[in-house]
């Protein structure tokens, strides 16, 4: 039963993955009165500008080393250009078609949308663009978040993420600044697409925070499929090559060719050939820097703090385990809590909240043993606990295995794969599991389903091998490798 002293039993702010669910099940499932705006492009970063789009130019990537490796197998394939424009194209009316299945959700719903930008003026009340207001009982935040630059002079030159998806054409060369996942993943995608790629990253491994060995073998793996990585380094200078007289004569062919379109320019990124300055003094000049540097939750100028909704270090909005902010009429999911930025969790914080709110039974969000893949070449899959990690919190067996797969084995090719699981000693519980091979994203989620049950090694022993297969080594590693 909708309260008739509100307009809205929920007013959700955002469209992205989390608002689109939580508001979809709250109006369709518990019946409630739900209204959503966004002022953007519905499905937010995972569908507009993050893991949908990237997907699609890493299958795209994927198919540069196809005519090679078939040749091995007997097929008469040879190499062709890689035709941007036309990837793009397609690219961009799928995109249209999924906003358009968000719309549609929404509508079938019954959830009311504006088009329009959203702040909060109090706890019950959300002030519109346009300047009219609507009450609710309860607001959810779910704005997600934006990229961010590195506090330096003409950072601006650089682009980010969301611009990648505009270029009108790819560049010859980039930097890429960063190690995460959004620099790895973007540096094996542009190599493949056959753009020389330079990546710099300040720390000593790419992929913080995920097992060494595994990071490892990715890292080497992009160097060796050509990826030009500096470890240790950052930008110290940058300017426009155009700007500097004295400085070296730009190598690149095109000089604006990286230049994202119009709708996507807010600053000079991709305005012409960059000159970089590193911090170990070398010089180069590359058609586009892309700044990988991280993400910003997005609750700026939106009124949460003077509602009393606080705010932590990062703009991060602080909520409780029911994703409830110190205003208990508001509450917020996704990566605006910077909690686990992925979609999934953003989806399931959405489901949480409901059932807590509408469905009236109180539901903790579950942070533990999520599985996630980057989506490099060869991509990681990774669940639960890094060795290092583990090592710190009690004893462990680790056992591990390197080769050489039997698909590009065959053609002659170098590739590695590795398969890992980290071993509890005293309760014999499989504490983490760590996949570098094509299709990790694939393989941990199903192994992510034994690791979140707490399974066992013996559990995992006696689970017959898939013969032959890579992931096999799974459930035949018979003795650790190390102890630790
Ligand atoms: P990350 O936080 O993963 O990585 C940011 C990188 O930039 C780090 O290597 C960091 O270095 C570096 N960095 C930060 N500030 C600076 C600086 N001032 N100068 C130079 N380097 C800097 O962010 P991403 O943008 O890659 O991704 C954001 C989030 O999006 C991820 O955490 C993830 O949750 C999500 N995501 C998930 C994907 C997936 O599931 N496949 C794909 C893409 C994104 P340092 O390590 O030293 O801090």
């Amino acid at each position: 039963m909708s309260d008739t002293s509100f307009d809205y039993d929920l007013f959700v702010i955002g469209g992205g993955s989390g608002g689109v669910r939580a508001a979809r099940v709250a109006a369709g499932e518990y019946g409630a009165k739900v209204a959503l705006a966004e002022d953007d492009r519905y499905g937010g970063t995972c569908v507009i500008r993050g893991c949908v789009p990237k997907k699609l130019m890493v299958f795209a990537s994927g198919y540069a080393g196809v005519a090679e490796e078939a040749r091995a197998y007997g097929w008469d394939l040879k190499e062709g250009p890689f035709d941007w424009a036309a990837f793009q194209g397609k690219l961009n009316a799928e995109l249209d078609r999924l906003e358009g299945v968000y719309r549609t959700l929404l509508a079938g719903s019954g959830v009311e949308t504006f088009d329009q930008r959203a702040t909060l003026q109090d706890a019950h009340t959300v002030k519109l663009a346009d300047g009219t207001t609507k009450s609710a009982k309860h607001i959810l935040v779910a704005t997600g978040g934006r990229p961010v630059r590195p506090d330096m002079p003409n950072a601006d030159l650089g682009i980010v993420s969301d611009d990648i998806f505009h270029l009108k054409t790819l560049p010859k060369s980039i930097l890429i600044v960063g190690g995460g996942y959004i620099a790895c993943e973007f540096a094996c995608i542009l190599n493949g697409l056959g753009v020389e790629v330079s990546q710099y990253y300040r720390g000593a491994q790419v992929l913080r925070g995920f097992d060494d060995e595994a990071r490892g073998l990715v890292s080497n793996s992009m160097i060796e499929n050509g990826i030009d990585l500096h470890l240790g380094t950052n930008i110290a200078e940058m300017a426009l090559a155009s700007e500097r007289p004295d400085g070296p004569t730009p190598t690149t062919s095109d000089a604006a060719g990286g230049a994202p379109a119009p709708e996507a320019e807010a600053n000079r990124a991709g305005s012409g050939p960059v000159w970089v300055k590193s911090t170990n003094g070398t010089e180069t000049v590359f058609d586009l820097v892309f700044y990988a540097t991280g993400r910003d939750p997005a609750s700026t100028d939106m009124g949460l703090e003077e509602i009393g909704v606080e705010l932590g270090r990062r703009g991060e909005i602080v909520v409780d385990d029911y994703s409830q902010t110190a205003v208990p009429s508001v509450y917020a999911i996704g990566d605006v809590t910077n909690r686990v930025n992925l979609t999934p969790v953003a989806i399931r914080e959405g489901m949480a909240f409901t059932k807590t709110v509408f469905g009236g039974e109180p539901e903790p969000v579950d942070h533990d043993l999520i599985a996630s893949a980057v989506f490099t070449q060869p991509e990681m899959g990774t669940v639960g606990l890094s060795e290092e990690d583990a090592a710190k919190q009690e004893e462990i067996e680790v056992y591990a295995t390197s080769f050489k797969p039997m698909q590009t084995a065959f053609a002659e090719q170098s590739a590695r794969v590795l398969m890992k699981l980290i071993v509890s000693k005293a309760t014999r519980v499989v504490l983490g599991c760590h996949i570098v091979a094509p299709a990790a994203g694939e393989l941990i989620q199903l192994a992510g389903i034994a690791v979140k049950a707490k399974l066992t090694k013996e559990q995992f022993d006696a689970t017959c091998a898939v013969h032959p297969t890579m992931s096999e080594e799974l459930v035949t590693m018979r003795t650790p490798t190390r102890t630790a």
